[in-house]
């Protein structure tokens, strides 16, 4: 069950003090695991179920190319997927090229001038310029203490609509009270039920990156009315190699779609080439992945503790997202602790990941994941803004030992800075 498992002397960089303690910490969390096993179980069956209610049959598998007229896989996927997360309708597409892009979908194919929307003031870097875009066209952006979402959401009878965020994305710390700063599908319902008291009406967006199949319930369950996210974290099981998701109320997946399609087209065409296989198949295994990312999630969260950092959540906590959070404190560690994960990676271990600037993102930020697939974070990766104080994200892991070889080798480059 331990690090005794690896073959003989090897990972050989790995002080053997490291290596006993990855054994200690694996032993202290087995509860904890099997608590994350039950959970996969139950989403997993919960997944299957969907499948066999809609019947998937090979011939679904097929993707279609030109228009995608009549494509009776996108259309049974779409089915597929509306169950698995409780929603009437939903939008799975390799046309939606990450979740930025499914989440400005939802929110601007749901705004129209003279609307008003309530946004956290620290939004994940990337949407950060999708509601900055909003005022010029008539729309009025409000934003609200993310820290303090709980006590106070400035609701009024003339919010349109309200946009939440699931994870904590790059915040650090727990919020004044000490609470995580991860909202879970139970914070959610409270929320959405104080909310729907001061106004029924207002449309309620999630951004479910990093959620789904963490808990026993998704976000829709809790109320909300609109979900989105991307395939290349959770619900592509890993092997999607692109696309994104809106699912909740339909009319509300058919604006989405209308504004990644166009009007009178929406979700009715769109070729979805040689995708459906691994479509299909990723929302198939993404529950036990998530799963073995959790446990890995778990295992680092209690490791880096064991060896001085702070870690957020506590390897204890309640988990509605697959993001640790380790506050490395210098720019030298941050960077150790990236190369360390690289050289974990299956593909391009031999790399050193510097800082850049991406697309959407204000700070420099480094990267780590020898990841198959290009930035997919259900992979074991971490990413980092290169600002104090210095926190890396670490997540993914499609297997629990991956992500074991990843914390022994992040922490032997912690020991040589
Ligand atoms: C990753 C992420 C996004 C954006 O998704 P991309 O696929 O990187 O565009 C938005 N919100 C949260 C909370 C995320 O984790």
């Amino acid at each position: 069950m331990t690090t005794h498992s690896f073959p003989e002397s090897w990972p050989s960089s790995v002080p053997a003090d490291l290596l006993q303690l990855a054994e200690e910490v694996e032993r202290d969390i087995q509860e904890k695991l099997r608590r994350v096993d039950q959970i996969a179980r139950k989403n997993f069956y919960r997944v299957i179920r969907s499948f066999h209610q809609e019947g998937i049959k090979e011939f679904h598998l097929h993707g279609t190319a030109g228009y995608g007229l009549f494509d009776a896989g996108r259309e049974a996927l779409d089915r597929v997927w509306a169950r698995a997360f409780a929603a009437e309708k939903a939008l799975v597409r390799l046309q939606l090229v990450s979740g930025t892009h499914a989440m400005a979908c939802a929110v601007l194919g749901n705004l129209k001038p003279g609307d008003q929307l309530l946004v956290p003031d620290e939004p994940y870097e990337t949407l950060q310029k999708v509601f900055l875009s909003l005022p010029p066209q008539g729309i009025t952006v409000t934003r609200y203490d993310a820290d303090r979402v709980r006590e106070s959401l400035p609701v009024s009878r003339e919010t349109t609509m309200i946009f939440l965020q699931r994870s904590r994305g790059y915040r650090w710390s727990a919020d004044s009270s000490g609470r995580p700063l991860s909202l879970s599908v139970q914070d959610l319902r409270h929320l959405i039920g104080d909310v729907r008291e001061k106004n029924p009406e207002a449309v309620i967006v999630v951004d479910n990156c990093y959620g789904e199949f963490v808990e026993e319930e998704e976000p829709l369950e809790a109320g909300a009315d609109l979900i989105a996210g991307s395939l290349i974290k959770n619900p592509g099981g890993g092997i999607a190699p692109t696309g994104g998701y809106v699912a909740g109320k339909a009319e509300l997946v058919t604006k989405a779609s209308e504004r990644l399609t166009a009007p009178g087209i929406g979700s009715e065409i769109g070729a979805t080439l040689d995708c459906p296989r691994s479509f299909f198949q990723g929302l198939f295994l993404s529950p036990f992945l998530v799963g073995e990312a959790l446990k890995g999630g778990i295992f680092a969260s209690l490791f880096f503790q064991r060896l001085g950092f702070e870690v957020s959540p506590g390897w204890d906590d309640h988990r509605t997202d697959l993001i640790l959070a380790v506050k490395l404190g210098a720019r030298e560690k941050l960077l150790a602790f990236s190369r360390g994960i690289q050289m974990a990676g299956a593909v391009d271990s031999q790399v050193t990941p510097v800082p850049s600037s991406i697309a959407g993102y204000d700070d420099e930020i480094v990267m780590a994941g020898g990841t198959f697939i290009q930035g997919a974070s259900l992979e074991l990766s971490c990413d980092a803004p290169l600002r104090p104080p210095f926190v890396a994200s670490l997540q993914g892991g499609l297997f629990f030992p991956h992500t074991i070889l990843g914390c022994l080798y992040a922490a032997s480059q912690l020991r040589k800075v």
